[in-house]
């Protein structure tokens, strides 16, 4: 039976309790521990599939193919524990259940209510796979108070008292606002969300406070009066120069140290931090710097491609390099000669995306890169357009493009090199689309097999024939171009197991110029750069004369 940690939050949203939690599931690895993290998330959608990036930010896909928030991103970067399906639900997931068994006649006739019957569903979801780990992390979306939340709260009320006593933690974290012009940290707004978690039953048995600056011993002592805790289990969260150095800083603060005593676990084993200190050490101890053009669409919301930019600071930290990252709005070069604005970077990046908006300015890019032969790395709508790219200007293919525009557009307009997947291979079954079909779940999800060509450049930097990478796409290359491309030097150098699928590309007479259907930086982490992104600023930091 599993230990279970409840994370919850308070004052305000975006304090970063997705990277606490993280953080302690690191920490009780450290310490010998297995551990899983999962999402509960108030709002109504059923997953974050359908959302804009600009509403919610990147969606993290699982290997078993589920679309969710991007803490399971972080919950993976520090522990390496692979999520599942299972480690993350909405209030929407969890009432599409409930409403599902009442239409099937499941509840047998009775008056279907939130208590019990929404607050039993999340009960249920909690517990999933409670004899795998030692320690549960469950981490609640959103801030004590919220409408949407109540649900939750209740859930994890009943679910700690229906365990035996000990079993069950609550972790809160508030931000402490400083007063410039007293000079003093406020503790009030973190009493008020005590309070409020108090009137709805729960305890909390840890603080982790926000602040800009140290809480001072007095500030300490009063949080721990009016909110019910000892000192020892108010912990300090001070703002960070990375968020890899989380580990270590919760470490410092006593974060581990007072789960364990509120679990009552006595003698704690001893932790074992290298791994973070070697994280650490190559955050903040580069040899150099490269810069890196990530020429995208959602470039005003650094969070819609979190993972990419965190798989980025992986390869540098694995070539001793810290990587600049520059966001360009793909859309400038619709009007404008790519030339000035790309110069300069040592590397070009054009990530994953949808929709038309912006995919002109794409394919400019990697036009870019190929002719000045700058190392680039095409993601999914990356890949897609380089394909279309090189089409165009190589193979004379003039109206190459996507079909995904010409179903935006409702006309057809281009030759479609990269069409609408309607039939693939999972596992030992066929997968059928329809063009009408609902947007939410039903792209091409998760991990997939790739067989990479013997020789190719991306055979070496694996060091594999054939890898497992996630996805996330709808369209895909039409290999009947395949030919004509690999003829212009575009090479096919990673396919589906039954050869239809074009997973990899990449430019014969280029020093590094790959493109990928997949998304390699979903797996990367610190302490294991995913190899893609590892080889990729390799090349940026060559290109840069660094070496
Ligand atoms: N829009 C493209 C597709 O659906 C690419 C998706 C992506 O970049 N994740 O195939």
């Amino acid at each position: 039976m599993a230990r279970y940690v409840f994370i919850t939050g308070g004052v305000v949203s975006s304090l970063g309790k997705g990277l606490a939690s993280a953080a302690l599931g690191a920490l009780l690895q450290a310490r010998g521990y297995s551990v899983r993290l999962r999402k509960l998330d108030p709002y109504l959608n059923v997953d974050p599939g359908t959302m804009s990036p600009f509403e919610h930010g990147e969606v993290f896909v699982t290997d078993d193919g589920a679309e969710t928030d991007l803490d399971l991103g972080h919950y993976e970067r520090f522990t390496g524990v692979a999520a599942r399906q299972t480690d993350s639900v909405s209030s929407g997931r969890i009432y599409t259940n409930v409403l599902e068994k009442e239409r099937r006649g499941d509840y047998l006739g009775k008056t279907i209510q939130v208590i019990p019957h929404v607050t039993n569903e999340i009960k249920d979801f909690i517990e999933i796979g409670d004899d795998e780990v030692d320690f549960m992390l469950c981490e609640i979306g959103g801030t004590v108070g919220d409408i949407e939340g109540l649900p939750f709260f209740e859930a994890i009320r009943q679910f700690a008292q229906d365990r035996p006593r000990g079993q069950c933690i609550f972790m809160h974290l508030t931000l402490l606002p400083y007063i410039a012009a007293s000079g003093e940290l406020k503790t009030k707004p973190t009493q008020h969300s005590v309070k409020e978690l108090r009137t709805i039953g729960l305890q909390p048995n840890v603080l982790v406070c926000r602040s800009e600056h140290p809480i001072p011993q007095k500030e300490r002592e009063k949080i721990a009066l009016f909110c019910n805790v000892r000192k020892e289990d108010v912990i300090a969260a001070p703002d960070l120069k990375s968020i890899y150095e989380a580990p270590l800083a919760y470490h410092r603060e006593g974060l581990d140290q007072a789960v364990l005593d509120a679990f009552n676990i006595a003698p704690a084993p001893k932790p074992d931090l290298s791994v973070w200190h070697d994280v650490a050490d190559r955050i903040f101890n580069p040899e150099g710097e490269v810069k890196v053009a990530i020429v995208g669409k959602y470039v005003q919301l650094e969070d819609a491609y979190k993972s990419v930019s965190e798989a980025l600071t992986h390869g540098g930290m694995a070539n001793r390099v810290k990587v600049k990252v520059e966001w360009v709005d793909a859309e400038i070069f619709e009007h404008e000669d790519p030339a000035p604005y790309l110069e300069g970077f040592d590397a070009i990046l054009v990530p994953g995306g949808f929709g038309e908006r912006g995919t002109e300015g794409k394919i400019k890019a990697a036009q870019f890169a190929r002719e000045r032969k700058v190392p680039y790395l095409g993601i999914c709508l990356g890949m897609q357009m380089a394909v279309i790219e090189a089409a165009r200007h190589l193979a004379g293919i003039e109206s190459a493009g996507s079909e995904e525009f010409d179903h935006e557009a409702g006309k057809k307009r281009f030759e479609p090199v990269v069409y609408h997947l309607k039939e693939w291979v999972q596992g030992n079954h066929t997968v059928q689309r329809k063009a009408d079909d609902d947007k939410g779940g039903t792209m091409r999800l998760g991990a997939y097999t790739a067989v990479l060509k013997e020789g190719s450049k991306v055979a070496k930097i694996y060091s594999a024939t054939e890898i497992e990478e996630r996805h996330r796409h709808r369209y895909e290359v039409d290999i009947k171009y395949r030919e004509q491309l690999e003829n212009c030097g575009l090479v096919f150098s990673g396919m589906s197991p039954d050869g239809r699928l074009p997973e990899i590309v990449e430019a014969k007479d280029h020093p590094w110029y790959i493109g990928v259907q997949y998304h390699p930086e979903l797996k990367s982490k610190p302490f294991a750069p995913a190899p893609l992104f590892r080889d990729f600023i390799r090349a940026a930091k060559e290109n840069s004369r660094l070496v």
